[in-house]
């Protein structure tokens, strides 16, 4: 949903002035430096270090750089508990639309040839919302966190040599952890929005119903992952290639 596998020629749009919402400065003593200064940093997009792991956000509203952060920290949290981590930056920057990919828009997308992850405005992810769609079937807050933690995802098994090997595997990694870092019950709802939430085995998860229906390809990814006994041991399965998804392509 926010960008397939990243191997496409991407565009990281840099964010505009509006996207930051600087506010009105009010100069009430200050010099004609101060005043420069302050009109300078205005015009600069606002940036906040994701406190874990050191990945910059720049641009976007500050609620925008919080649930963002939260999101990168929900990714590192799931895949760090199974002994998945990296060390390595990841930039992460709020554009002023949504993204291109590949012909297609995409809400985000990761760049694995700059490490950076592009992130559309949370508003124009509402305002420009497809009916059944992610951010028509989710509150606006929780999409746009749990697709940050999707392309976070994303990022950390590029660091770890996932990428391009296997990309249903890294697509149902990223869906599992953008589900994961919805609250159980709106995550229930939304699952029951999109499929009946029967078992899924590894075999239903694969490149045609990704290419088809990539909702649906996340909310059976998630059912297949919650009901593993042994989760960590599967996700790293995936991440060493000892486990393949069927990769049939469309
Ligand atoms: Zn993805």
């Amino acid at each position: 949903m926010t960008g397939k596998n990243g191997r496409g020629p991407l565009i990281a749009t840099a964010p505009s002035a509006s996207a930051g919402r600087p506010a009105t400065i009010w100069v009430l003593a200050g010099t004609t430096a101060a005043f420069l200064q302050s009109l300078a940093s205005a015009a600069q997009p606002q940036t906040v270090s994701c406190s874990a792991s050191d990945w910059i956000v720049t641009g976007g509203t500050a609620d925008e750089r919080r649930l963002i952060c939260e999101g990168v920290a929900k990714a590192e949290a799931l895949l760090g508990s199974c002994g998945i981590r990296t060390s390595e930056p990841v930039d992460l920057v709020v554009a002023d639309s949504l993204l291109d990919f590949c012909g297609s828009k995409a809400h985000a997308v990761f760049d694995s040839r700059d490490k950076t992850i592009s992130i559309a405005p949370m508003d124009v992810c509402v305002s420009e919302r497809i009916e059944n769609g992610y951010f028509d079937l989710l509150n606006p807050q929780v999409a746009y966190l749990s697709i940050a933690a999707h392309e976070a995802t994303h990022a950390i098994l590029d660091a770890n040599g996932i990428r391009p090997k296997q990309w249903v595997g890294n697509e149902y990694m990223a869906a599992i952890v953008q589900y994961a870092a919805i609250p159980p019950e709106e995550r229930d709802d939304l699952i029951e929005a999109l499929m009946e939430p029967v078992p899924v085995s590894a075999e239903e998860i694969n490149g045609v119903i990704y290419g088809f229906a990539p909702l649906i390809f996340a909310a059976r990814s998630w059912l297949h992952y919650s009901a593993l006994p042994q989760p960590c041991a599967f996700l790293n399965d995936v991440v060493s290639g000892a486990f393949s998804f069927v990769d049939i392509r469309y």
